[in-house]
């Protein structure tokens, strides 16, 4: 790309932010990465990049949408649900020889495998407070419509998704990323790296599809909510009503998935939790 005219000619994030007046939103979530070696950290995560559309989910002033561009992105689909931001977007829109197209409006509402051609990245700096909502949408669409997927969330959340039974942040959230996709914790971020800074610390998560992800989310997710809503209680207790409303006898559904009926939810592997799911869904 041509220094001059391209993409990385253009004023720093830091400038564009002010031009454009562009005052933090609470009630967005939006908090800003304006440092170019961070967002192209993130975007080398999801690399290679070429012959590969990306869906960037609240973009902001764009400092990772630069960097996707930078990093050779064929097309990005920028989805901001705040107006302020779309001029200082088609600014780099204006840089990036037809590779960006700015999609105004709610992520939660926008039919990413519709608009977008294969193959599909999605990679983002999410808002926090919908942020895990868009995840869970995400992992259980059917089928699997992405090939990756690089996600920053609040550290809490990450943990959750990366977690392994017995440990403090194993739960509902764990058990159904891991259920369709390879997840790894990339690289954590403290929250000063952000504008403003937020109350807690950051970090970058991973998804990539299993080869064989397992094929009914909706059913895994009745079973997790009915275990993990109660977490303190054993499994023979959580699962009673989850058990009657499937017409299953309690104690022989346990026991032919191998679960231990005293167990509590924390400690059971994910196999254990398809194998639940999957006596409900035959
Ligand atoms: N990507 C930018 C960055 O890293 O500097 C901004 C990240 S900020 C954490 C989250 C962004 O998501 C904000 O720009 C906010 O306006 C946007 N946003 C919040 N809710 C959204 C939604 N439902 N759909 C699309 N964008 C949303």
């Amino acid at each position: 790309m041509d220094n001059r005219n391209g993409i990385a000619g253009l004023p720093t994030l830091a400038e564009t932010v002010r031009a454009h007046d562009l005052g933090a939103n609470k009630k967005l979530g939006q908090h800003f990465l304006l440092d170019m070696n961070l967002t192209d950290k993130i975007a080398r995560l999801a690399e290679p990049l070429d012959g590969v559309s990306v869906a960037e989910i609240g973009p902001g002033p764009g400092g990772l949408t630069r960097a996707l561009l930078l990093r050779g992105a064929s097309k990005v689909v920028a989805i901001e649900m705040d107006q302020r931001f779309i001029p200082a977007l088609a600014e780099i829109g204006d840089r990036a020889e037809g590779r960006l197209e700015i999609a105004q409006g709610d992520a939660l509402k926008y039919d990413i495998a519709a608009n977008l051609p294969a193959p599909r990245k999605i990679v983002a700096n999410l808002p926090y407070n919908v942020g895990t909502k868009m995840l869970i949408d995400w992992v259980t669409a059917s089928p699997i419509f992405w090939e990756q997927m690089v996600l920053m969330f609040q550290l809490e959340v990450a943990q959750r998704v990366v977690a392994q039974p017995g440990e403090n942040h194993y739960g509902r959230l764990a058990v159904l990323c891991q259920s369709v996709a390879h997840c790894r914790l990339a690289f954590e971020v403290p929250a000063r790296a952000f504008t403003p800074p937020p109350k807690v610390d950051s970090a970058v998560v991973v998804l990539e599809p299993l080869d064989a992800p397992f094929p009914d989310l909706k059913t895994l997710g009745r079973v997790t909510q009915a275990a993990f809503g109660q977490r303190r209680k054993m499994l023979r207790r959580s699962l009673r009503s989850l058990a009657e409303q499937n017409n299953l006898v309690l104690e022989d559904w346990l026991t032919l998935a191998g679960v231990d009926p005293k167990a509590r939810p924390e400690t059971l592997p994910i196999s254990a939790f398809q194998a639940l799911a999957g006596m409900i869904s035959a």
